[in-house]
């Protein structure tokens, strides 16, 4: 008789794979064991269809695995006669923690069951959905180290528990209404259903604090300009869009959405979709001028239900003060969120872990927030990576995000805002011990920007370990290379990398660069010619000031005098002149700023970051016809060869033809236009000169969608390495970080 030994490895703990592997087994006659170890799943099979039985591992795996590699061998057989589902081994056995999912279908239909006991019940679950990550205290991952230790399953959970044919076999979570978590509504009143009654005061325009999976949502009904209109008085939001949950069926009467956002939209991740604006209108306040609106499925029962009753699209942004980190605890948001809302549809499982929807867009694919869903999913490091020791990166000072790596793997953790931040700060720190204590993270190196100055960098400094800085967009190209499982002696590269700001090792501010080179090192071949960014920190917020910067230097500064005559000019070029917080940068993001600025598109002040930006991108994107193409294709590129990229040529033809009548979106596409042949030809000569074909799109401007399809389509010639899994903006960074110091210290042993 036969025997193997089968060892799978991958996202294959907590997502029901075991029961899955005892079904098998039962099924084809298969006789041993399965068991979670440190490496994943470990199987001894003997007798049966040993062949049929390996392949349908993969083939027929559990909806929330995804089984990375199957090694078998020949084993010793013991004679087993039954197949058994062998305890856990010792404490940190099981390392991995699966992102929470949306609730499945077989949830949803017992749910619609009035004859089953858990018919609108807001907590159903099963090993195939539901919460993890955000309930997780402490590995390995059983119910007594969740939230959900609060509630002491009762008989009939218990025994679908203790079921390995059953569908809520070992699912942590499992509950019913007897025995599980509640909702209720406050201030309480109106009809006996709380969930039926939010609906009912959401359709009266009220605005209600949710408490969702990661966190609490404001929701108000979307349809309702009223409604919507408070919300952001209340929130003092001007103009940052909302992002919608929805139905399916509401999502199609608003937006268009095509087979592959389908298919995200209703991935187990559940995330935040950008779909193009369809033939019914939402009102326009839901998201000012944008082109694009950000939709989710319900994703948990509790949506559900909701979405259901109130028959119609909901806003549900963020629940927090602006700035400030979600609210997750009950009192928390009676404290908080007191001042925005009206009532809250509140419940009693606790949240462990703060965690954003995450935002994404299926074409091209990006990922722009990874959190919720994603989180904390790991990437395989690439090749040549594996003796690579444990390392923790703390990314940049925008968009945090943490990065470990251990074991061959990396996780990029999930996003946690600002550092400017004193609270966003306090949930990174503690989002630090957090991972450190998951996932039994001790890091042999840190890794950090070169930025002193970031409160991530001064707390990689504080470790008391070594610490390898990282510059800001080295760091972009080398997380887009390990997303893309570029080998560590991969070779080099050409970086196009269009971002806000970073600091450069020359002491200037840099952010729109054409690199050359690798994990090991990069050298600068191509940059935007340098523009003063005036006032420093307010340069980022005021459009104005970068156009004002970059009109001068175009020699146009009697057409800013016109322009921005109620700007305290004199003072600002003063300031530009001495240098007087006023640093050179050759920012890529700076400058879509100042051209939104030329254009008059909110020059003043951008309520968010990104909005003048993101305007620009949407006007460019409803631009159709030749004359756009004649227009861009008039602007002279300045250079070919190695050095700075003057954007002068490209400003004169905006204010030019902004005078002879030319539209805003033609100009808008324009200049993207202009952008992406000035920035390739440096990019395509440093390929040629060093006999590369490969080139790296990075930095936070590829989450403009134009942007990035102008660039693949004109460099289709070439292999261009795109991110898709991880974010193109500095939520990617501590990956890029991560990496270039493994390929440091396996460079110096
Ligand atoms: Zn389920
Ligand atoms: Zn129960
Ligand atoms: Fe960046």
């Amino acid at each position: 008789m036969q025997a193997r030994r089968i060892r799978v490895r991958g996202q294959v703990q907590g997502v029901g794979f075991r029961p899955f592997v005892w079904q098998l087994a039962q099924r084809m006659g298969v006789r041993g064991h399965v068991l979670n170890d440190a490496q994943g799943v470990l199987i001894h099979a003997e007798g049966g269809e040993l062949d049929t039985f390996e392949a349908a591992l993969v083939a027929e795996a559990p909806a929330l695995a995804r089984v990375d590699n199957v090694d078998s061998s020949p084993a010793e057989p013991w004679g087993a006669e039954t197949f058994d589902i062998a305890a856990s081994g010792a404490a940190g056995a099981e390392t991995r923690v699966t992102p929470d999912a949306a609730v499945c279908a077989d949830c949803l239909r017992e749910m619609a069951d009035p004859g089953d006991r858990r018919h609108r019940y807001a907590f159903s679950n099963c090993t195939n959905c539901g919460p993890r990550f955000t309930i997780i205290q402490g590995l390995p991952y059983d119910r007594d180290r969740t939230t959900m230790a609060a509630f002491p399953m009762c008989a009939a959970c218990a025994a679908e528990y203790g079921d390995p044919a059953n569908r809520r076999f070992h699912a942590q979570p499992v509950a019913c209404p007897d025995c599980g978590p509640r909702v209720w509504i406050e201030p309480d009143g109106g009809l006996p259903d709380p969930v039926e009654e939010a609906a009912a005061r959401l359709l009266r325009g009220e605005v209600l604090a949710i408490k969702g999976l990661g966190g609490f949502h404001l929701a108000v009904d979307a349809s309702n300009e009223t409604a919507v209109q408070t919300l952001r008085a209340r929130k003092r939001r001007p103009a940052k869009p909302f992002a919608l949950m929805g139905t399916l069926e509401m999502i199609r009467r608003y937006a268009i959405a095509t087979e592959a956002d389908v298919a995200l939209l209703t991935d187990p991740a559940a995330p935040i979709v950008l779909l193009a604006r369809g033939a019914a209108a939402l009102p326009e306040g839901v998201a000012p001028g944008q082109g694009t609106l950000g939709w989710m499925l319900p994703y948990t029962p509790l949506h559900h239900l909701l979405v259901a009753a109130c028959d119609r699209p909901l806003v549900m942004t963020s629940g927090n003060l602006s700035g400030e980190p979600q609210v997750i605890g009950n009192a928390e948001a009676r404290d908080k969120l007191g001042g925005f809302v009206d009532g809250y549809l509140m419940h009693d499982r606790d949240i462990a872990r703060r965690l954003d929807d995450s935002v994404e867009r299926a074409d091209p694919p990006m990922v722009l927030r990874r959190a919720r869903g994603r989180v904390p999913g790991t990437l395989p490091l690439p090749p040549g990576f594996e003796d690579a020791p444990q390392i923790v990166a703390y990314g940049g000072q925008m968009k945090a995000a943490i990065c470990l790596v251990k074991n061959g793997q990396a996780l990029l953790g999930h996003h946690l805002g600002e550092l400017d931040d004193p609270l966003t700060y306090e949930a990174f720190l503690q989002a630090d011990a957090d991972y450190a204590d998951l996932f039994d993270h001790d890091p042999a190196l840190v890794a950090c920007d070169l930025h002193p100055d970031y409160r991530a960098t001064r707390h990689a400094h504080a470790r008391g370990l070594p610490v390898v800085e990282v510059q800001h967009h080295h760091a972009h190209l080398a997380s887009c290379l390990a997303e893309n499982g570029w080998p560590l002696e991969g070779g080099k590269v050409a970086g196009i990398i269009l971002d806000g700001t970073g600091l450069g090792p020359d002491g200037t501010v840099w952010g729109g660069e054409v690199l050359l080179g690798d994990y090991h090192g990069f050298e600068r071949h191509g940059w935007l010619t340098p523009a003063p960014l005036i006032g420093g920190d307010m340069a980022a917020r005021e459009p104005w000031r970068n156009a004002l910067a970059r009109l001068d230097q175009a020699g146009l500064g009697d057409w800013a005098d016109e322009v921005f005559a109620d700007k305290p000019l004199q003072m600002t070029r003063q300031a530009a002149g001495s240098g007087l917080n006023s640093p050179m940068s050759s920012s890529a993001g700076r400058l879509f700023d100042a051209v939104a600025g030329c254009l008059g598109i909110c020059p003043d002040v951008q309520s968010f970051e990104g909005e003048a930006a993101m305007r620009l991108e949407t006007l460019a994107s409803a631009s159709t016809g030749l004359r756009r193409y004649n227009l861009a294709l008039g602007i002279p590129v300045s250079s070919m060869s190695a050095g700075p990229i003057d954007p002068s040529p490209m400003i004169r033809a905006m204010v030019s033809g902004w005078q002879a009548g030319e539209t805003l979106e033609d100009l808008a596409f324009a200049f993207h236009l202009w952008l992406v042949r000035a920035i390739e030809g440096a990019a395509m000569t440093a390929m040629a000169k060093n006999g590369i074909d490969t080139v790296v799109l990075s930095g936070g401007c590829f989450q403009n969608a134009l942007l990035a399809e102008l660039f693949q389509s004109s460099l289709k010639d070439y292999t261009v390495l795109a991110h898709r899994t991880t974010p193109a903006n500095d939520g990617g960074l501590a990956l890029g970080q991560a990496v270039i110091a493994a390929a440091r210290h396996l460079a110096g042993r």
